[in-house]
């Protein structure tokens, strides 16, 4: 798959794609990510990308012109991209149902706004997805593209050692119960020790399995009761797990 990302900042991009586990998926370009710099297509002496907005108001606006040619040598580059997405806080909110989408699919051209966001014609001409990192509002679309990409990247086969993330968080569309390590009893000041649940050290594989399953499903009703409700509609709850939650009186 083939990301090419369009950024005034793509000196953001190689530490977060150079360490930790994604590195192998972007080092030998399963996930190959391309970066072009807006600036490189500004049509004026000064490099310019960005100018007032009609109508007055603060801020700038990214000009239209130079993301219109960016996107033009991205097209002559690599072919129509199967999609153009735009991080926007007025998007889509990333989940992990649409960046399994993202993980099956061929690619696409990633616009990273900046300043007040982008000229909205270029938005209207080009972009297939708008997406969010959540209710805030950050300086640019970088960090969101890069969260986009390391979500997509641990995704790919072989990327992690053991395929883990089929037990994370939402890949069942419930949040993952906790994990203990050594030691297996803690000491904390004041003499106190805590221990390891019994049930991981008894090595009963589906006592353990049920466990987890049950802190899994206990963590998801108190904290994301909606994943509880959805699972429940997707018929992905078993009896076991029914009988569970309502012994938690719900
Ligand atoms: N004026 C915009 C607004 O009020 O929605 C905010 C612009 S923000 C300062 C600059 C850029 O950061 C945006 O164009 C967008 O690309 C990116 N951005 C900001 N917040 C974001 C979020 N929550 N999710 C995704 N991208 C975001």
């Amino acid at each position: 798959m083939r990301f090419d990302v369009v950024t005034l900042f793509p000196e953001l991009f190689a530490p977060h794609l150079t360490q930790g586990i994604t590195r192998r998926a972007f080092e030998s370009g399963q996930v190959d990510v391309r970066l072009w710099q807006l600036r490189d297509f500004a049509t004026d002496a000064y490099r310019r990308v960005d100018d007032r907005p009609y109508g007055g108001g603060p801020g700038m606006v990214m000009l239209a012109e130079p993301l219109e040619a960016a996107l033009a040598a991205v097209q002559a580059d690599r072919g129509a991209p199967p999609a153009v997405v735009h991080f926007t806080p007025a998007g889509r909110r990333l989940d992990q149902a649409l960046v399994q989408e993202f993980a099956a699919a061929p690619g696409a051209v990633l616009l990273c706004g900046r300043y007040e966001g982008i000229d909205q014609r270029v938005i209207d001409r080009h972009v297939t997805h708008e997406i969010s990192l959540g209710d805030y509002v950050l300086s640019g679309g970088e960090l969101a593209a890069l969260v986009l990409l390391d979500a997509v990247a641990r995704l790919q086969e072989g990327v992690l050692t053991a395929p883990s993330h089929e037990q994370d968080s939402f890949s069942d569309g419930l949040i993952e119960g906790p994990h203990y390590s050594r030691p297996e009893r803690l000491a904390v000041p004041g003499g106190a020790e805590l221990p390891v649940p019994e049930v991981l050290m008894s090595g009963h594989h589906g006592h353990i399995a049920r466990w987890r399953r049950e802190c899994s499903l206990a963590v998801t009703a108190r904290r994301r009761p909606d994943l509880i409700v959805a699972a429940r509609a997707a018929g992905r709850l078993s009896k076991d797990d029914e009988r569970y939650l309502s012994g938690l009186g719900l």
